[in-house]
């Protein structure tokens, strides 16, 4: 028999979540509640962990065409001088690829069957019983399904049928964050961060090195909300960084020019939850666990749940057994992802003591969730 599942949420993780729903046999829905499927104008950095996914999806061609691969890498201290720290300790020469965050939606989303992905529809509700799981959405409308998966993001609304919500953690830290078009004189393959006290500033080229993405993180007393939509100030961000590797200033100087992006983002995560399903509804992505980007593995996580959750629901053929199967997918998950979340602080604390106490990355790399899903099948 033939499952339904219903992913809410239709951003990278929602999306790449259907994508391996898909691909495994699953008649898969996905609702979004903005009236266009979209992404903020910013980057976002593959790691190898998470492009292991993206080939089991199926679009590892698409992402290599549509990304830029950091062929070099480069930790820095804030005068431009090498930082020392061992090779696990940032991504390794040839091992990322940055993309604009739109170009993977885009994607990932061209990968599904016409009419799956449904725009202008908010989860307002969730009920489940012996007849399957429905979400209410705002404009009246319901869907009901085998399954549900919550990838509706760090203030997701189906977090709350599931346990308690966890309160928002601000991290003590603000980001500066965008894209520019990349100079000439930048390379069109190197990932580069500066690291310093109470600040460190990453960029890396996205759109096979059209684009720079660059994020300025900088210590804050005040907490700003969490958005994408808050406009960022460069100047603020020039005064931030004065007296910095003039590479930095070059970068903040696009900002205002034509096709430069700026937004400020307060950077929030949750603790860890202690539960992420209850019988046919289950969390993934930002809606499990929110983290820092200090390790820069959010959307890579989410890819991991994706394709595992694709992995253990490819092999349910009875609705009875969907219950034990999240079960089973939030056990897989958890534990990991809560250490990346917990790592994630610590490795941000790392970076603005200028690098002293960088964590190591071997064991997030190395590992493939498709394999480890695998290993729990009968
Ligand atoms: C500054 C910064 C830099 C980062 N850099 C990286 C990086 O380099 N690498 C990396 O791996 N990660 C990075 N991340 C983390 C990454 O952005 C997130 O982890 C990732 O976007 C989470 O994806 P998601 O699909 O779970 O959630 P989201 O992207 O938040 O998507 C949730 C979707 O659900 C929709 N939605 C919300 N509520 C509802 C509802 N009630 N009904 C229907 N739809 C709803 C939203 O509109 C949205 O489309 C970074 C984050 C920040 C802040």
């Amino acid at each position: 028999m033939t499952l339904n599942a219903v992913v809410v949420g239709g951003g990278i993780g929602g999306v790449a979540a259907a994508v391996a729903l898909h691909r495994a046999g699953l008649n898969v829905r996905v609702y979004e509640q903005a009236t266009e499927l979209t992404e903020v104008g910013a980057g976002v950095s593959l790691a190898v962990n998470g492009l292991r996914m993206l080939t089991y999806l199926g679009v590892q061609a698409q992402v290599e065409e549509a990304g830029a691969r950091h062929m070099k890498t480069r930790l820095s201290l804030d005068d431009g001088s090498p930082a020392s720290h061992n090779p696990d300790q940032f991504p390794r020469p040839g091992r990322n690829v940055g993309m604009h965050r739109a170009d993977l939606l885009e994607l990932l989303a061209n990968e599904l069957p016409p009419g799956t992905i449904r725009t202008g529809h908010r989860a307002a509700g969730f009920r489940q019983d012996d007849n399957g799981a429905t979400v209410t959405f705002g404009n009246g409308t319901t869907a009901t399904a085998d399954v549900v998966i919550g990838a509706d993001g760090i203030h997701s609304a189906l977090q709350q049928s599931v346990v308690e919500p966890a309160e928002p953690v601000f991290s003590g830290v603000v980001a500066y964050r965008g894209l520019i078009p990349r100079p000439e004189d930048w390379a069109t393959d190197e990932m580069r961060m500066w690291l310093g006290e109470g600040r460190h500033f990453l960029v890396f080229p996205v759109r096979a090195g059209q684009l720079l993405n660059y994020v300025g993180f900088v210590q804050s007393a005040t907490e700003v909300r969490e958005s994408w939509s808050a406009e960022s100030d460069p100047e603020m961000l020039k005064d931030h960084f004065a007296g910095w590797d003039p590479a930095i200033k070059q970068v903040i100087d696009s900002i205002s020019g034509p096709g430069g992006t700026g937004f400020l983002w307060g950077m929030y995560d949750r603790e860890p939850l202690p539960r992420w399903s209850d019988g046919l509804l289950t969390l993934l992505g930002d809606a499990a666990h929110p983290m820092l980007p200090h390790l820069g593995q959010g959307v890579n996580q989410a890819l991991e749940d994706a394709v595992s959750l694709g992995v253990l629901l490819g092999a349910v053929s009875d609705p009875a057994g969907v219950p034990g199967t999240l079960k089973g997918y939030e056990t897989l998950r958890r534990e990991r992802t809560a250490r990346v979340q917990l790592g994630s602080r610590r490795n941000g604390a790392g970076y603005d003591s200028s690098g002293s106490q960088l964590t190591d990355r071997s064991w997030i790399y190395s590992y493939d969730a498709e394999v480890e899903a695998r290993a729990l099948l009968p």
